[in-house]
């Protein structure tokens, strides 16, 4: 894996408080185009209350979403982003069978480790834009995410997630 040095991506990196304002754009962007965000606290939908889970078009997130910073909250609402976008290429009933069911709901849940590891890839990707974080730190993340049991076990070759992250990240 090739990672720029430190001191190099620090001059080209973005000032945090620049997050705020893109922050902003994206959640007017979001709001143009009828995506919803409401608090699982004041909501049906309760289930993974630590998590952030968007069906169709509404982003539910987790009851102390108040207290992320606005750079936690871009790198999830554009890692949720992403889920918009497969809903609407996939439709939802689509999306839904193609995530939980195919190719088997645990362990070969090969659409659900696809539509997750682009989503976290450019979650990941909006994090190295601010701030100096060891991309093995998130790559580490992502293998974890992609295989333990917070995605129900999608995908059981560590290995092959590795590297894909490591290609991808840059
Ligand atoms: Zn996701």
């Amino acid at each position: 894996m090739i990672t720029k040095p430190l001191a190099e991506r620090k001059l080209t990196m973005k000032n945090e408080k620049e997050a705020t304002t893109e922050l902003k754009l994206l959640l007017e962007d979001m709001a143009k185009r009828g995506i919803k965000i409401k608090n699982k606290a004041n909501s049906w939908f309760k289930l993974g209350p630590r998590f952030t889970t968007t069906l169709g078009k509404t982003i539910f997130v987790p009851k102390d979403w108040d207290t992320y910073s606005d750079l936690d909250k871009l790198s999830t609402l554009v890692h949720e982003n992403i889920h918009i976008h497969q809903y609407s290429k996939f439709t939802v009933p689509g999306f839904l069978f193609l995530y939980l069911l195919c190719f088997f709901p645990i362990g070969l849940a090969f659409f659900r480790y696809l539509f997750e590891r682009q989503a976290y890839l450019v979650g990941y990707k909006k994090i190295l834009e601010y701030r100096i974080t060891a991309k093995s730190m998130l790559i580490n993340n992502g293998v974890e995410q992609m295989c333990k049991g917070n995605y129900g076990y999608a995908w059981i070759f560590p290995k092959a997630v590795r590297k894909w992250f490591e290609k991808n990240l840059g």
